[in-house]
């Protein structure tokens, strides 16, 4: 099967406002896929209704090229091994760097894990994870001790932790030094050579280049483009969308 996720007449309102309107995209497996749009277009929205933190107004979403879904509820979305992060980073800010990651590895309630004594296994996957973000030698510290840039990529370690196959990125740059930036690109090549699907919330046109397979550009809830990032970012109507020209 060749789609990781599709959807088919997606529509999602808060109020009146139609923040995603009859959005049909197929996002491919094992693929980079981008995710552009000019602020407001429903990018965000689009990765919470994909992984149930919102249910839609109407349209489906397929996962895998099998079951057709009319909703998604978050454990679904973890059984389908969907993960994601947050455009503004969520931790739990009072336990350290190690325990962040330990909560997501041993899959129990955040209580739950922190009374288990934890296994060999669970603490070599948790250090392996933060060995790949660089943040092992602050396995220590209180997650609200961290810097900005060191908070999202402890997140993007929560989303390596939980193994899952496909990867919503909701602007993991934002903010980041190059050398961080750097680190980030490097994780999300590395996931595409594991087969991992991948999609890129971005702005920054250079990483979408570097980066992806494939791009789809939202504008006002609806698809405007989708190719490649060459054929689209020389698409006029893109360029339009971007510079209101
Ligand atoms: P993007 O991520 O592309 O910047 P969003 O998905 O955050 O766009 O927002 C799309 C539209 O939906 C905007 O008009 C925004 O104000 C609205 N919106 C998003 N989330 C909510 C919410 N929880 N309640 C009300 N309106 C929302
Ligand atoms: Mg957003």
């Amino acid at each position: 099967m060749k789609y990781a996720i599709q959807t088919k007449g997606m529509v999602k309102e808060f109020g009146g406002v139609r923040a995603i309107d009859k959005l049909s995209i197929s996002l491919s497996k094992g693929k980079i896929t981008g995710i552009i749009g000019p602020n407001g277009s429903g990018k965000t929205t689009l990765t919470n209704v994909l992984t149930g933190f919102h249910q839609m107004d109407g349209g489906t979403i397929v996962i895998n090229g099998e079951t057709e879904h009319g909703r998604l509820r978050s454990r679904e979305v973890l059984e389908l091994g969907i993960t994601r992060t947050f455009q503004g980073v969520r931790l739990f800010e009072q336990l350290s760097v190690l325990d962040n990651v330990l909560v997501v590895v041993t899959k129990r309630s955040v209580w739950g894990a922190l009374f288990e004594r934890h296994q060999k296994f669970h603490y070599d996957q948790a250090k392996e994870v933060l060995e790949r973000v660089g943040l092992w030698n602050k396995q220590g510290a209180k997650a609200a001790e961290l810097s900005y840039g060191q908070r999202k990529l402890l997140e993007i370690a929560r989303t390596l932790a939980t193994k899952a196959d496909i990867v919503l990125f909701d602007e993991p740059y934002a903010g980041l030094f190059p050398e961080m930036v750097k680190m980030v690109s490097g994780i999300m090549t590395e996931l595409r050579e594991e087969g991992k699907t991948i999609i890129l919330i971005e702005h920054d046109m250079a990483l979408i280049r570097q980066l992806c397979d494939r791009v789809v550009v939202m504008d006002a809830g609806k698809l405007l483009a989708e190719g490649t990032p060459h054929e689209v970012l020389a698409d006029k109507r893109v360029i339009e969308a971007y510079l209101g020209a």
